[in-house]
């Protein structure tokens, strides 16, 4: 049974949509988040954040998620902490199903981020949780006193590795080239920590073990070498896709999934907007993530008001 039309429907409870909550909910809209079950986007699985401005003391990243969730219910933001589970952007208003559940929208903010990545190697799988992961601020505790492994030349990886430096006995990045992508401070950090050093031009071939991680075997991809190395965990950060499965066929998409925008933060498909990493694979910073929030809801704001007879 379809439910009253909404002005605005965000899908994604990240920066981006929780910032555009904040400001269409102060314009009035009564939006609702459709939060997914796992509320919050990748900052809930971040350790502390240090580049959010108005926090020179840094503040952790579920945090300051409950606190963005917190502003946008003061101003009467509604919230589903459930995944939409398909979309018709064919229809006006825009249908969006949640289970059995059909939701109705004048307007809709596509804000569901992007996900970590998978190196995708069958011992992966079969370590998850075991001694594999892909979050140092949730697992790294587990890992006292033993070396560990972190996959990955970016931020991320880097993130992860200095976070796991407060437990292990040594962290080891492995990387897949000689020169790492991570920003310059992040370098700095890790090369003034002695538990972190660095494996170049290499590949994890395989993780072994017997009930839990005991090393990985890598491969150096310009000798073609192997060797092992004895590690009681590995953490792989090895950037990101975006999480747009659910609008392939209903938005354009470019080659790698992430949703193409027409003007300002407008799809092609008038009334829908896209904001966040669900679009943008160069900044992808929660702060240009929130700023991409912001601009979607005043699209949406203005898209209502010229599209509002009566
Ligand atoms: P990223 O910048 O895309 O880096 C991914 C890294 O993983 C790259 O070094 C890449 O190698 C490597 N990689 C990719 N696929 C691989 C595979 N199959 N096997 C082995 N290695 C693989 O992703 P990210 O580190 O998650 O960062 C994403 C964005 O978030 C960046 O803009 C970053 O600045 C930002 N970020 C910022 C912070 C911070 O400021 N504190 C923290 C985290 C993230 P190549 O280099 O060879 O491509």
């Amino acid at each position: 049974m379809p439910e009253d039309v909404r002005n605005l429907v965000i899908i994604g409870s990240g920066p981006a949509g929780l910032t555009a909550a904040i400001y269409a909910s102060r314009s009035l809209l009564k939006p609702l988040v459709v939060a997914g079950r796992t509320p919050g986007g990748q900052l809930m699985i971040t350790s502390e954040v240090e580049n959010f401005p108005g926090f020179p003391e840094g503040i952790m990243g579920p945090d300051l998620m409950v606190k963005m969730r917190e502003q946008a219910e003061k101003f009467g933001t509604d919230f589903l902490d459930d995944d939409i589970t398909s979309v018709d952007f064919g229809k006006r208003p825009f249908e969006l199903r949640v289970g059995d559940r059909t939701l109705l929208a004048k307007t809709v903010i596509v804000a569901t981020g992007a996900s970590a990545l998978w190196l995708g190697i069958e011992s992966e799988k079969r370590f998850m949780g075991k001694g594999v992961s892909g979050c140092a601020t949730c697992d790294g505790a587990f890992f006292r006193n033993v070396p560990l492994a972190v996959i990955g030349g970016g931020d991320s990886a880097l993130e992860e590795a200095l976070f796991l430096t407060r437990f292990a006995s040594s962290v080891t990045v492995v990387h897949r080239r000689d020169e790492l992508r991570a920003s310059k401070i992040m370098i700095k950090k890790a090369n003034e920590n002695g538990k972190i050093s660095f494996i170049w031009d290499s590949v994890v071939k395989e993780i072994v073990g017997d009930k839990t991680v005991s090393g990985v075997v890598l491969a150096n991809v310009k000798t073609g070498a192997e060797t092992k190395l004895d590690v009681k965990g590995v953490f792989v950060a090895i950037g990101h896709k975006p999480n747009t499965e659910v609008f392939a066929g209903q938005l354009p998409l470019d080659e790698k999934g992430y949703i193409r925008l027409k003007r300002g933060s407008s799809t092609e498909i008038e009334g829908v907007f896209a904001s966040g990493d669900v679009h943008d694979h160069r900044y992808r910073q929660a702060v240009t993530a929130a700023g991409w929030g912001c601009v979607s809801a005043l699209d949406a704001q203005k898209y209502l008001e010229e599209h509002t007879t009566g």
